[in-house]
This record gives structure tokens, sequence and C-alpha cells, in this order.
């Protein structure tokens, strides 16, 4: 069992999505908010969801990040947020005495500009800007990095592959012996 792989919530975007694209903070385009019934510990809750037009999964806003995003655009209305970028990032959250990973809304709007994407050279879809990083940097640093410009999707089951491979590795070492 890949103890990276469990744990996580399939529906919704948290701190594990962001650890395995190994970055701190990302930037995405606000598609529209919903009201979901979520499911935690077998109760069902009223959450309030924000979609994104870049490829992730939706995210809960809790109410401090609910706060944020008023803040950040000067209202409470959804509509009025649509298509705005803004920037998530893992912060440390002391709940119940102990740190906790959590998904924040960051209190400065990144950049809105669009622009020129990059092609990813595994599935050809736009290479999205993340992590600070634009189109073209992401393009140069999964290349330096697997040897391909890779989008994040395809990175991420690169990096996967990479350790799959290093697994096997070990493992022929360990029998070797
Ligand atoms: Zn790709």
């Amino acid at each position: 069992m890949n103890i990276m792989e469990i744990g996580k919530n399939p529906n919704y975007i948290g701190s594990y999505d962001l650890y395995d694209l190994n970055v701190n903070e990302t930037t995405v385009t606000i598609a529209g908010f919903r009201e979901d019934n979520v499911v935690t510990n077998g109760q069902t809750e009223k959450c309030a969801v924000m979609t994104f037009k870049e490829n992730y999964k939706p995210m809960i806003i809790n109410p401090t990040n609910k706060k944020t995003l008023s803040r950040l655009f000067h209202t409470v209305m959804g509509e009025k947020m649509v298509g705005h970028k803004i920037s998530i990032k893992i912060e440390k959250v002391k709940a119940f005495g102990k740190l906790f990973d959590a998904l924040r809304i960051k209190e400065t709007l990144p950049a809105q500009t669009e622009e020129k994407c990059e092609k990813c050279e595994e599935c050809g879809k736009d290479i999205k800007p993340i992590a600070g990083m634009n189109s073209a940097q992401v393009a140069k640093y999964t290349k330096s990095k697997y040897g391909y410009a890779y989008c994040s999707e395809c990175a991420v089951k690169a990096k996967a592959e990479a350790e799959k491979t290093k697994e096997n590795e070990e493992e022929v070492i360990d029998e070797s012996i």
C-alpha cells in the first residue's frame, strides 16, 4: 500500500494535492460557487464549494477563506468573483493543540493577465501556470526534471512513475542481497 495515495479526498482539493505537485501555492481562476452536501465522519454537512477553470478539484471554502474572498473582491457576491485569479497556499493551522496543513486563499491577488500557454509534450494540453511559475517556467522546470515539458497532471504521473521505478530498483537490490 502506497501511504502517499491513501487518505485523500477524491472530490475536493486539499493540501495533499499541492504536495503532490511539489508546490506550496498555486494560482487558480474562479469558475463558480455551489453548495455541496459533504459527508464527514458519517455526518452530512452543507458546504460552500468553489470551482476552478483549471484542472483542479473544487475547494471547500470555510469561513476563513470566505472572509478572505470578500476582502479581496470587496463583495460577498460570487458572480462578481468568477473569472478572477486567486492564489491558494498551504498553511500550518493550529487546532486542538496540534498543527495541521490547511489550504488558504492568499490575502493578495495574483496578476490577472492571460499568458501565452506552452503545450504539454505528453498530452498536448496547455501547461497552466502553477506555484508562482508561468507556463514557460513550468515547461522549463518539468523539462529539466523529467526530460519533457509536462502539464501539472502529467508531471504528477511522471513523478509517481519515477518513484515506482526507484522502488523497483530498491527491491531488486534487496533481493540480490
Ligand atoms: Zn500533460
